[in-house]
């Protein structure tokens, strides 16, 4: 890779609207986008042997294994390292053994690349309330996220239809509130840790307080970042 290039880990709770944040950079300044949670589901859907044990994870609420994860992330940068556009990392790393490894390989493989941290913030009462209203377009290929909520600014043009695809929209099988929970302690119980691995090794975190619209989130995140 010749020129520089800038990865943003986008670290949030389930519903605080990482991945739409992510389609907004995508569309927007024309930045890549990997989603390890939409990785998961392509190949759950795919019904790939590590589909069968991600289903079996993603459907607990839990994380799927570090290993796993790792090498799925460390194969698609790799694949796509000498593209220069600028990269958000939605939902990766998730934990410190990720955050190590990745560190690693940034350190080892990717000379010329900066990487950045932006954390997510929201209360809890008001994830749950967006995770039980959201709707995901079932196409694997789209994954596009809607909400069932007037006035979010997420409505869907046409009732359970994705306005990018015309795919249908459902509800996420882990938007159950029994697995919300479980998502939302898991999230908390590897989030300190992982804020406390960035202060010991002076990484910057940038935190954004997403309690507004999409639109506001975004000019707010281009404001503090670029
Ligand atoms: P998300 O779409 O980001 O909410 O992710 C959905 C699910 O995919 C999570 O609840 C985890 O089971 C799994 N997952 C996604 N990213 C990771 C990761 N970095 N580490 C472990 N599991 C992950």
């Amino acid at each position: 890779m010749n020129g520089k290039k800038d990865i943003f880990v986008f670290i949030g709770p389930p519903g605080s609207g990482k991945g739409s944040l992510s389609a907004l950079c995508v569309k927007e300044l024309q930045w890549l986008q990997l989603s390890t949670g939409n990785l998961c589901r392509q190949h759950i859907a795919n019904q790939t042997e590590i589909g069968k044990i991600i289903e079996a994870a993603i459907k607990s609420g839990g994380l799927v294994s570090d290993d796993i994860i790792i090498a799925m992330v460390e194969e698609w940068l790799l694949d796509t390292r000498d593209d220069i556009r600028t990269v958000i990392l939605d939902g990766y790393p998730r934990s410190v053994h990720q955050a190590e490894s990745f560190c690693s390989l940034i350190k080892n493989q990717f000379k010329n690349v900066s990487f950045h941290v932006v954390l997510f913030t929201l209360s809890d009462e008001k994830l749950i309330a967006r995770l039980t209203s959201r709707l995901i377009c079932q196409k694997k290929e789209c994954q596009a996220v809607y909400s069932t909520v007037e006035g979010s600014g997420l409505e869907p043009q046409v009732p359970f239809i994705c306005d990018v695809c015309s795919g249908p929209l459902e509800r996420r099988k882990d938007d159950d509130i029994e697995a919300i929970l479980v998502r939302l302690d898991m999230y908390h119980k590897h989030t300190q840790p992982l804020m406390d691995f960035y202060k010991k090794i002076g990484q910057p975190v940038i935190e954004i307080d997403v309690d507004s619209s999409l639109e506001d989130i975004f000019q707010e995140f281009k404001r503090k970042v670029l």
